[in-house]
């Protein structure tokens, strides 16, 4: 799982000039924008109104988004890795992480949120039945081979949005409408690829801890955020160079975050890796939190696109 963590995500990580080395010339542009480039530099992607509503459905007090980035070897076959024994621990995701996530919420009633690149979905069609085998679960894009859009000119952003798109509408039979950018990372053509291919949703962003909508230049793009958070999810302290040597302080603070998003009455969304998670003993705790969750009153659980539906409907746009 380590490899695959590498792939997954090392591809988000910026290249820092050595300690001690001499620094590029180039290293720190910023320094000399003016202000105005400084804000056209952030304009683009910005965070628009709270839509967080004055109550959710059936007088809840909270919304719970459980999300899950179901990758598997579509990162490590980016790269061109097909080393087997490689390839055959990224498959623990399909095999046995995503069945033991399932059968979690399968225990407890509850829908979830599961993000899959296409060519995940193309090699593990167990794992898609799985997930749809309930009716109660969501599948969203999160990529074709799980590419790094920055990376990406705008055409091949986009020839790569399409294949997943087409291959996910065929294979669940419903046009996804939540996205889910791959390593989290948009290209600048990654919003309006987003509007243009008519998702409902987006939850790649990270700019307030309850649902907004996005803007862009300044004007209303329609687009709900179902923000997300590097501390809530699991890869940067479990996986590779994963600093926490046990999942229980990670999940007392999920479990803390939940408390203040049940205490505000927002939204909690947290993201997990089935291939990180799926393992026994962090499973022991997200049960634990899952079941605390429940025992409170007045929680709604629901999928991103339900989330983003109501929020919808009770933020009429302006
Ligand atoms: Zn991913």
């Amino acid at each position: 799982m380590k490899t695959l963590y590498a792939a997954c995500l090392m591809a988000a990580a910026p290249a820092f000039a050595q300690p001690g080395g001499p620094v590029p010339q180039q290293s720190q542009p910023g320094t000399q924008w003016t202000e105005q480039q400084i804000r056209e530099a952030v304009a683009p992607v910005r965070a628009g109104r709270k839509l967080t509503p004055k109550s959710w459905p059936n007088h809840a007090r909270v919304a719970v988004c459980l999300s899950f980035d179901d990758d598997t070897e579509a990162p490590l076959l980016r790269d061109g890795t097909t080393s087997p024994t490689t390839l055959s621990a990224s498959e623990f995701g399909a095999l046995s992480g995503t069945a033991r996530i399932l059968a979690m919420l399968e225990r407890q009633q509850i829908p979830a949120t599961f993000f899959v690149t296409g060519v995940d979905a193309l090699l593990h069609p167990e794992m898609l039945a799985a997930i749809l085998k309930s009716g109660r679960h969501e599948v969203g894009v999160h990529g074709w081979i799980h590419e790094f859009p920055p990376r990406l000119g705008e055409g091949e952003e986009e020839r790569l949005l399409d294949k997943a798109i087409d291959y996910l509408t065929k294979a669940t039979g419903k046009r996804p409408l939540g996205y889910r950018a791959p390593s989290w990372a948009f290209s600048p053509h990654t919003l309006d690829l987003i509007r243009k291919k008519g998702f409902l949703y987006d939850s790649s962003l990270q700019a307030m801890d309850e649902p907004y909508e996005i803007m862009s230049n300044g004007q209303a793009t329609g687009v709900v955020e179902l923000a997300i958070d590097w501390t809530l999810t699991e890869t940067p302290y479990l996986g590779q160079n994963g600093r926490m040597p046990s999942p229980e302080l990670l999940f007392q603070l999920y479990r803390e975050e939940f408390d203040g998003a049940y205490h505000e009455g927002t939204l909690f969304v947290l993201t997990l890796h089935p291939y990180v998670s799926g393992h026994r003993a962090p499973m022991q705790h997200l049960n634990a939190l899952v079941a605390y969750m429940k025992s409170k009153p007045g929680v709604w659980f629901a999928t991103g696109t339900q989330i983003a539906q109501y929020l919808k409907e009770t933020n009429p746009a302006k």
